[in-house]
């Protein structure tokens, strides 16, 4: 990795807007992701539930992924999920058969490191870790990867360099968030120029605000947001032939309870406002047309779904 990579440099070598399938009025392609990870995988709660203790929590990962297939399949939709190597050794069967219903399996990490905590050299020897393991049970090298928690910020950005020389095509870590991210990131596809060659960034839908920036396409935006506020958000974004980007979570499709020994603040990130996720996911799939981020930056063109 070149020293030149190492600081900010400018990562806005290139801004192409991606063409998108259009079918009547604006029905422009969005992008849905899933980061396939256990309820116990949230951050700051390193101290309570630390990694030595992850075997004998009890799961609901695949019961939850089952779950959000169940809604997805409805559908007929694709979609990418990051999933955490962790996840992906303790239950190969799950990505197989996400991987054989025609879905895209993209990285999350494999303890789900912040990167901007890990050296270089620990985030190549994650990411080649990652890849094998993908690689042995869908035979096919991951393309994408997303950071835990957005952790590809001006902090790290020289992981994007190494993610280029692992032959990764995109990454979705960078969020145009103030706090955990930087606001100045661009809110829509562009592809960054760094030393080892260029890779496209994927950011969530955010809302533009008097108060900043706010993180709509996740599912705290599913969860707290009225459903007509994100659909004019999607919109506006279709009418510019720019897909929104959602980006969700196994737990936040399951009303099971897993979160002892947690304070009250977790426990309210992890649940509040769950009742009403599903139902705003399949208003999401009815309303408009989405897909992977593997096939949006295929030109959508191995798109199966017909129109409506
Ligand atoms: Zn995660």
């Amino acid at each position: 990795m070149s020293d030149s990579c190492r600081g900010p440099f400018n990562l806005l070598k290139t801004y192409v807007n991606r063409p998108t399938l259009v079918w009547g009025n604006n029905n422009a392609l969005n992008l849905l992701t899933l980061d396939l990870e256990d309820w116990f995988h949230i951050c700051q709660v390193e101290h309570l539930l630390p990694r030595k203790d992850w075997d004998r929590l009890p799961s609901t990962v695949v019961a939850d992924t089952q779950k959000f297939l169940g809604l997805l399949q409805r559908s007929g939709y694709r979609a990418t999920f990051f999933v955490l190597g962790y996840v992906a050794d303790r239950y190969p069967d799950l990505i197989r058969r996400i991987h054989h219903m025609g879905h895209e399996i993209a990285y999350h990490g494999w303890d789900h490191e912040l990167v901007y905590d890990l050296t270089p050299h620990e985030f190549h020897r994650i990411l080649r870790k990652g890849i094998k393991c993908i690689e042995a049970l869908t035979g096919k090298r991951p393309i994408g990867f997303r950071a835990p928690q957005w952790s590809i910020n001006d902090r790290s950005i020289w992981a994007l360099e190494i993610l280029a020389e692992e032959g990764f095509v995109y990454d979705s870590s960078m969020a145009p968030v103030r706090f955990i991210g930087n606001e100045a990131y661009p809110r829509i596809p562009h592809l960054v120029s760094t030393p080892a060659g260029g890779i496209w960034e994927l950011p969530p839908l955010t809302l533009n605000t008097s108060m900043g920036n706010y993180p709509a396409g996740g599912g705290w935006g599913l969860r707290f947001l009225p459903y007509l506020i994100l659909k004019q958000a999607v919109r506006r974004m279709n009418r510019q032939h720019i897909p929104a980007l959602f980006y969700f979570h196994p737990r936040e499709f399951s009303r099971r309870r897993s979160v002892a020994g947690l304070p009250a603040a977790k426990k309210f990130v992890l649940h509040a406002g769950i009742w009403g996720s599903e139902a705003q996911l399949l208003r999401l799939l009815t309303d408009f047309h989405f897909t992977s981020l593997e096939q949006y930056l295929n030109g959508g063109l191995d798109y199966e779904t017909s129109p409506p």
